[in-house]
């Protein structure tokens, strides 16, 4: 058993440094000068007194209790942590990359721009559209751009349109962008198969119906077979479909929305395209539109000019501005636009493909332990049901802490909420055959202890730092210094 090891504040002894500076040789500006009086501190900061190794030591502890793709699987449905080739970060620290700055000359940082006018045109090949925007820096960010330009769109046409129609299953973060562009939205139920219901959509579009978002593949891993039909319905209305493309690792290379009838896509680059999901981290969530949208893009975009050399532009009247200070997260565009240039359209396809195979091996395999509750072909992710558990007095819940004591992240739990006691799983395709299995023994081997030793997962997890949080009072209540374990 190891030591419990000591916190960094009980390591604090008065007069302790971790750093040490010569003796100021300029003139020292007293700090009042500088900042109001009211800002300043009474008091100086109960910082701990220690040394460099100590600090050190401290932060690495930290980052080892960090669970990531690099540690190990982690199928966390419609979040796609899948694994980043490391060249790309490489190719992001380029010193003509990654020392540049938004302020230098165009003329000086044409090899960035080039790669951002590149981006945007292998973004629309990639999903159909006519015309992109790098700038918005994460999924929900783009939703709400897409959502901004749909609403001066259909005001430039001199029309009311007050609604955005979302299914019952749609990410979150979908009724909140709409309700953050100012719409109310409207929520329809999906069929018994978890797909859209075609009577619900009919009776809900109508003219006030400014668009619908739509995810598809579903987040229950569905692809809507009757897309051409539903996209009818909604432009017969006068509304715009809306592409939520967060998770594009089902389709890249094999289907585009734009050829589905949708005329505004949002996508993650970091998720699908070799940036990490998740941790607050930098992302980037550009935007594509049909042409009939494109004057409404925000400004800059990147542009080639007749001179062949690079510039930014757009901006015309009817632009919604600038979503974003500069031009996006760059870094994360660069990473992408190696990504893409590496794979290539065909490589893109096999992602895509194999993505599509792991997801229905593992449901197949765990088909007789678990409920399938739409048991046709799934795309890059798929739900099952804790459900049949229940009789043994577990849930969803403890089977995902028990994942914990195998060195596993728990798949995505209790979403979509229109499936009882689910379970979004989405292994993606960076995984080998080995490491599924292992996983779907795991899975099998619990199910069996749920029956046999029910306290073994009500007691789970038995090996990490913390045992289970109380989840509410972590979300209201933070407790973010130091002294917490
Ligand atoms: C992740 C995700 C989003 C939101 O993306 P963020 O970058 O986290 O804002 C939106 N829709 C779907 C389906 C997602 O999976």
């Amino acid at each position: 058993m190891k030591a419990e090891k000591a916190l960094i504040h009980e390591l604090s002894k008065p007069g302790r440094t971790a750093y040490s500076l010569p003796a100021c040789d300029v003139p020292v500006v007293e700090h009042h000068r500088l900042i109001p009086s009211e800002m300043l501190r009474a008091e100086p900061a109960e910082l701990p007194e220690v040394y460099e190794v100590d600090v050190i030591r401290h932060y690495t502890e930290l980052s080892r209790r960090n669970f990531g793709v690099d540690n190990g699987f982690y199928p966390l449905g419609s979040c796609t942590m899948k694994y980043n080739p490391k060249l790309n970060e490489e190719v992001a620290q380029y010193a003509g990359f990654a020392k540049i700055h938004p302020y230098q000359p165009e003329e000086s940082i044409q090899g960035a721009l080039e790669l951002m006018y590149e981006l945007q045109r292998d973004l629309a090949a990639l999903t159909g559209m006519d015309e992109v925007t790098l700038q918005p820096a994460a999924g929900a960010h783009g939703e709400w751009t897409g959502l901004m330009m749909i609403r001066a769109y259909h005001e430039k046409r001199g029309e009311v349109r007050a609604k955005v129609i979302v299914p019952d299953s749609s990410h979150g973060t979908n009724p909140a962008s709409a309700a953050a562009a100012g719409f109310e939205t409207v929520t329809i139920r999906s069929n018994e198969h978890g797909l859209v219901d075609l009577e619900e959509l009919r009776a809900a579009a109508g003219s006030d119906t400014a668009a619908l978002m739509l995810t598809n593949p579903s987040t229950l891993g569905l692809f809507e077979a009757q897309i051409v039909e539903i996209a009818r319905i909604v432009h017969d209305a006068g509304g715009l479909l809306y592409y939520d493309g967060a998770n594009s690792n089902a389709i890249m290379g094999i289907a585009r929305p734009g050829d589905m009838g949708f005329d505004v896509v949002h996508l993650n680059l970091h998720k699908t395209m070799s940036t990490p999901h998740g941790g607050g981290g930098p992302g980037a969530g550009p935007v594509g539109v049909k042409k009939e949208l494109a004057a409404f893009l925000p400004a800059p975009t990147v542009v080639k000019r007749t001179d062949g050399s690079f510039g930014l532009g757009g901006g015309a009247e009817d632009s919604i501005g600038r979503v974003k200070a500069f031009y996006g997260n760059f870094g994360i565009l660069v990473r992408a636009y190696a990504y893409i240039r590496s794979y290539g359209p065909e490589g893109l396809r096999r992602v895509s493909e194999c993505a599509v195979l792991n997801a229905n091996y593992m449901m197949r395999r765990l088909e007789p332990y678990y409920d399938i509750p739409f048991p046709g072909i799934c795309k890059h992710e798929f739900v099952l049901s804790g459900k049949p558990l229940k009789k043994f007095g577990v849930r969803t819940l403890d089977v995902a802490k028990r994942l914990l004591d195998f060195g596993y992240h728990p798949p995505t739990v209790y979403f979509p909420l229109t499936v009882e006691e689910c379970m979004m799983i989405e292994p993606t395709e960076t995984e080998s055959k080995d490491t599924l299995d292992a996983f779907i023994d795991t899975m099998i081997r619990i199910a069996r202890e749920a029956e046999e030793q029910p306290e073994r997962l009500l007691n789970a997890p038995h090996h990490t730092v913390v045992k289970r949080l109380d989840e509410t009072q972590a979300a209201r209540n933070p407790v973010l210094n130091c002294s917490c374990r």
